[in-house]
């Protein structure tokens, strides 16, 4: 059997740092990556055959769990029907109405591969629809790897945004303006310097990439009448909350209606999957209708259409989210109370299948709050976890996932895990 170490050994040999994506390679907590052999239901193997439960679902996808027996019927059913086409499908066309059906912000939806193509794209949408250039994000908030969106904060709302990866253009980071999440004076000084110049002001409405951070209900409200007056466009970026808080995404959980919305991970259901989309008049603005040119040879993907529709079946059943929410509760408050009675200052919030938990006096209302963790605690705490069969996000700036699949028992086991481990700590 190989090891994960002799995995990683080899990986590193051929792939950049031995991973596809920089946080599977552990960087900020130190240790050997797991390599995943197999998975079902709640859990995850790795090389070794050590069982984890897995709190991280993919980073968000895996709702239903692995390997849920409609997911995979409906896979290997598409499969045997033809990989792609280049040509459209009639279960594009079942995808976008499921998906309009619970969003009801978005009346048209353009299918894509992956959650970094979408924000990208919704943000070239943005600039065409409405002939402007700048664009406010918040630091903290991920919204894929395209240019436009690696900048954070200059040294003032006057200037400009600095890449925050070599390879980005100065001249591209120029027009993004980075601001704090949750910072209602800033929001407004950033629309009186630049309301007029600006595209869209592009937010995650539940940040999950700095842990769990609501947008509160006042800033969120300020976001949609700020853009409003000043005519930029609201895009919420939804890739990792919609379907994931609930069926109508933080959208419907806020009561706030955005002009664009981004999606991603669950919609696919696990396979390459995103969208976005928004009223007729700006989706009309994309080709091969308007001037904004964006397409894809794998888009709408027979399989990764299937897959997608046969979770989104699933997970729009009556009381799913009220189910997946309760056992999210049941395991974010074991653990808090685990947490308390060794003495650790912690804090959790959660929203349907989506949660967070700092170990922190007060829950964070910014990125650079979330970054005044304890983190060699926080590691030792993933270590001691990862030991015990719990595999948690490693980074202590990422949310965590609870799917159907995890039933009492295996939250309970968690829980009694984490008792043992904060006594350690
Ligand atoms: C994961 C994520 C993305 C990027 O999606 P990829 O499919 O990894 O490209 C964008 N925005 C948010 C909010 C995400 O969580």
């Amino acid at each position: 059997m190989n090891s994960n170490l002799t995995l990683f050994e080899r990986a590193k040999r051929v792939i950049p740092g031995g991973v596809n994506s920089p946080v599977r390679a552990f960087k900020a907590v130190g240790g050997t990556p797991r390599f995943i052999a197999h998975a079902k239901g709640a859990y995850l193997w790795d090389a070794e055959n050590n069982r984890y439960t897995d709190y991280i679902g993919s980073w968000g996808p895996m709702i239903l769990g692995h390997g849920h027996p409609s997911v995979v019927e409906a896979v290997v059913k598409a499969v045997e029907t033809g990989l792609s086409f280049g040509a459209p499908t009639e279960r594009e066309i079942e995808l976008a109405e499921e998906i309009l059906k619970h969003v009801p912000s978005m009346q048209m939806v353009r299918l894509v591969s992956s959650g970094t193509e979408a924000a990208m794209s919704a943000i070239r949408l943005a600039r065409g629809a409405t002939g402007r250039k700048k664009l406010i994000k918040f630091e903290g908030c991920y919204h894929g790897h395209a240019d436009a969106l690696l900048v954070k904060a200059g040294s003032g709302l006057a200037t400009f945004g600095n890449p925050t990866s070599a390879g980005v253009p100065p001249e591209v980071a120029q027009h993004t303006i980075v601001l704090e999440y949750n910072n209602i004076p800033q929001l407004e000084e950033a629309f009186t310097l630049h309301g007029k110049e600006l595209a869209c002001l592009m937010i995650e409405p539940i940040a999950g990439n700095m842990n769990f951070i609501r947008a509160s209900a006042p800033f969120a409200k300020r976001c949609r009448e700020l853009c409003t007056e000043y005519g930029a466009l609201l895009v919420f970026d939804e890739v990792m909350t919609g379907f994931r808080v609930a069926l109508g995404g933080a959208q419907s959980v806020m009561g706030v209606v955005p002009d664009i919305t981004v999606l991603g991970k669950v919609i696919g259901g696990g396979m390459p999957l995103a969208a976005f989309g928004g009223s007729v008049d700006v989706m009309s603005h994309l080709a091969p209708l308007g001037a904004v040119y964006q397409a894809g040879t794998l888009s709408g993907n027979p399989v990764a259409t299937a897959c997608g529709l046969a979770t989104l079946k699933i997970i729009s059943e009556p009381n799913f989210y009220a189910h997946l929410s309760q056992q999210t509760r049941r395991l974010t408050q074991g653990l808090k109370n685990a947490a308390n009675q060794a003495g650790i200052p912690f804090q959790t919030d959660s929203e349907g299948g989506m949660f967070g938990f700092f170990m922190l006096d007060e829950l964070p209302q910014n990125y650079a709050k979330v970054m005044t963790t304890d983190s060699p605690r926080f590691n030792r705490f993933f270590h001691g976890m990862l030991e015990k069969g719990h595999y948690f996000a490693p980074a202590l700036y990422e949310a965590g996932f609870v799917s159907s699949a995890h039933t009492n028992a295996d939250v309970d086991s968690t829980v009694t895990a984490a008792a043992e481990v904060f006594a350690t700590l």
